[in-house]
């Protein structure tokens, strides 16, 4: 399965922002941001033109860099968000929101979406019991999201059961003691907190 693997603090450089893609490195003085605020390459330091278009495509590569998405399914989650009915940026941030690895991670067993795409590609997660392997997979209302037994084990797990103090949204319900954690509803878009404007996204593959 495709995803990026080049330099990720790259990418928060390029959007000039930081989009928490390492974990526990985000919040250290070693972040990039920190020590490097402007985009990355040798004209990062120019002068941006800016255009209309310009910010359409920048808010679209932040969204399909913070839930770590590539072009091409990125594009296909929009076709769905489109055709359900409702607002289609709200659709698309929703259906982002319900992939299983952004699960994992909101539940505080990950420390970052690139580590719960990991922990479900390895096996370590269930879905309703079931063993799911497919970070994409969408969840639905109702379903229970656990960790496998050799998981709950982990030391990285525990560490970040442990450590991480992220509020767990209130759509969904956790339940530390078990390792589970159940989608309570779908979310709404104030109960999701990326900085992310979906109608410039929706303004760009409109065109
Ligand atoms: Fe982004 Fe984290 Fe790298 Fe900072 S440390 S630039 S927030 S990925």
């Amino acid at each position: 399965m495709a995803r990026y693997t080049g330099p990720v603090c790259r990418l928060c450089r390029r959007e000039r922002m930081k989009l928490f893609l390492k974990g526990a490195k985000c919040d250290t003085m070693k972040c990039q941001i920190e020590r490097h605020p402007y985009p990355p390459g040798i004209h990062g330091r120019g002068r941006i033109r800016e255009s209309e278009y310009l910010f359409q495509l920048r808010e679209k590569q932040k969204a399909r860099r913070i839930y770590g998405v590539l072009e091409k399914q990125f594009r296909n989650l929009y076709a769905e968000a489109a055709r359900d009915k409702g607002i289609t940026g709200e659709n698309l941030l929703r259906m982002l929101e319900q992939r299983l690895d952004n699960v994992v991670f909101r539940a505080n067993f990950a420390a970052s979406r690139n580590q719960a795409r990991q922990f479900v590609r390895h096996g370590h997660v269930t879905v309703n019991d079931k063993r799911v392997t497919i970070p994409s997979y969408k969840l639905r209302k109702g379903d229970v999201v656990g960790l496998s037994t050799k998981a709950q084990a982990m030391i990285v797990v525990r560490h970040n059961l442990d450590t991480l103090d992220r509020t767990v949204p209130m759509w969904l319900e956790a339940n530390n003691a078990d390792h589970k954690v159940t989608v309570r509803d779908l979310p709404l878009r104030d109960q999701i907190d990326v900085p992310v404007r979906e109608q410039l996204i929706v303004e760009l593959y409109s065109k």
